[in-house]
């Protein structure tokens, strides 16, 4: 859990531009963005993968798709439409070990992703 870079964030150790926080959940924009609106949506606590998800963290990651939701709406992108994406373990590229949802929105999305 040491190595959690975005326990970090959390704690403010490391910088982020952060554009919502409630008790449950912070998001700020990915660093590395790969639309004009790229941000990742995370549980304050540290659950390293979907693979690691309980029973009782149901309605916390609910609580992840409302704050997307939400995100979306502020940052204007809810009626043409976005991405939500959450990768789990190295087949689908996940590189970092707290689990996150990236908010893809601003350009249009192929179908199937790469
Ligand atoms: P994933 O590959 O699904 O694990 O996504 C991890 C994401 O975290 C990548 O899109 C990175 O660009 C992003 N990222 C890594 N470090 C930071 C950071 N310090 N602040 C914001 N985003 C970060």
């Amino acid at each position: 859990m040491s190595d959690d870079l975005f326990l970090k964030i959390i704690a403010r150790e490391i910088p982020a531009d952060i554009v919502y926080e409630d008790d449950d959940v912070l998001a700020f924009r990915d660093v590395n963005p790969q639309a004009p609106l790229h941000v990742l949506v995370i549980p304050k606590t540290h659950i390293r993968t979907i693979n690691d998800m309980q029973e009782h963290d149901a309605e916390l990651f609910g609580k992840l798709f409302l704050a997307a939701k939400k995100i979306a709406e502020q940052q204007g992108v809810a009626e043409d439409g976005y991405r939500v994406v959450m990768n789990c373990n190295a087949a689908a590229g996940q590189t970092v070990f707290h689990v996150h949802l990236h908010l893809l929105g601003g350009r249009g999305f192929s179908w199937p992703p790469g």
